[in-house]
């Protein structure tokens, strides 16, 4: 085999609790994955040496050396391995760089698994899991997909169960948001009001509203304990997040540690209605409708 296409999809966090402050510097966390019909594409080519190529969507804000996520995903399973083994990956990007969409982690997923099978390695998804854990705390969700809960750094993960398709609506920002700046800026917050910060948990609520595939009851619950921070370092994202609300979203968040805002709609109709409308009021850089959970990384 001389080359492998592997389609990955981005997530959104349907809660996103942080807990206390660690003293290696992380937050114990709770945090709902959920994979939707975004999708970078992965393609990795027998080389001789490890490169990697990135086009499509804000391709100029990715590394093409081995900072990249991809990249380092190959040598992390070369070493696994124990062997030194080449690749060319070619990542095709739609999924918004540094949007709080994890769009690095699908591509180190994405690699893994292109990789391991390019390479012939046939390493079961638990190896892949362990490597995926020590590349970042996203990426072994990037691995799975669907709808997961991850504790400690987010790596711990168990699969949920969901009753129904959700559809969605997120509302693209110019420039980034960085993940570091926004834990940070959370941080000094909490700190500056002396909050006692509680230990994370899932909500009871939000579990069920999943697995009745209630979005009416899901909207109502979505939070996300870095929504004041990312909105404190972007100012505009108020004003995005009132207006999908006023539109008749279930349920408006930022994603992750944003800048990227995600909106529950009722159906896919009205999340095609409420895309227009907040297209319309010029909140967004670009909007994108999308349905979840989708599967992880899967070879094309
Ligand atoms: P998360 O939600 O996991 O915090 P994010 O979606 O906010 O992540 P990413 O798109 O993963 O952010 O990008 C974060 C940074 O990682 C970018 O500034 C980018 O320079 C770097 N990066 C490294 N490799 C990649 C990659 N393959 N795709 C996108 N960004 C990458």
């Amino acid at each position: 085999m001389n080359s492998v296409t592997v389609r990955v999809p981005a997530k959104v966090n349907l809660q996103l609790a942080v807990g206390p402050l660690r003293d290696d510097g992380y937050h114990d966390l709770v945090n709902i994955f959920h994979a939707v019909s975004i999708f970078d594409e992965v393609t990795a080519t027998a080389e001789i040496g490890v490169s990697v190529r990135v086009e499509g969507e804000s391709a100029d804000q990715v590394p093409e050396d081995d900072d990249n996520l991809a990249i380092q995903a190959a040598l992390a399973l070369a070493r696994h391995a124990g062997r030194s083994y080449g690749v060319s990956l070619l990542i095709r990007k739609s999924i918004p760089v540094a949007g709080g969409m994890a769009g690095g982690s699908a591509d180190a997923a994405a690699a893994l698994v292109a990789c391991n099978e390019l390479w012939g390695l046939g390493l079961p998804t638990e190896d892949l899991l362990e490597i995926a854990a020590d590349l970042g705390s996203d990426v072994p969700f990037a691995l799975l997909g669907g709808t997961a809960v991850g504790t400690g750094r987010g790596e711990r993960l168990s699969p949920l169960e969901v009753g129904g398709t959700f559809h969605w609506v997120f509302a693209l920002a110019d420039g980034g948001l960085s993940t570091a700046k926004v834990y940070a800026e959370c941080d000094r917050m909490r700190e500056a009001i002396g909050e006692q910060v509680a230990w994370p948990q899932a909500a009871d609520p939000l579990l069920a509203a999943l697995r009745g595939g209630d979005a009416k009851a899901l909207g109502a619950e979505l939070a996300n304990d870095l929504q004041p921070a990312a909105v404190m370092l972007r100012r505009s994202l108020a004003r995005t997040l009132d207006t999908g609300r006023e539109y008749g979203a279930l349920g408006a968040l930022v994603s992750g540690s944003g800048p990227t805002c995600a909106f529950l709609a009722e159906s896919e109709a009205h999340a095609g209605e409420l895309a227009l409308s907040l297209k319309a009021a010029g909140v967004a850089r670009d909007v994108i409708t999308a349905y979840g959970p989708v599967p992880g990384p899967t070879v094309v």
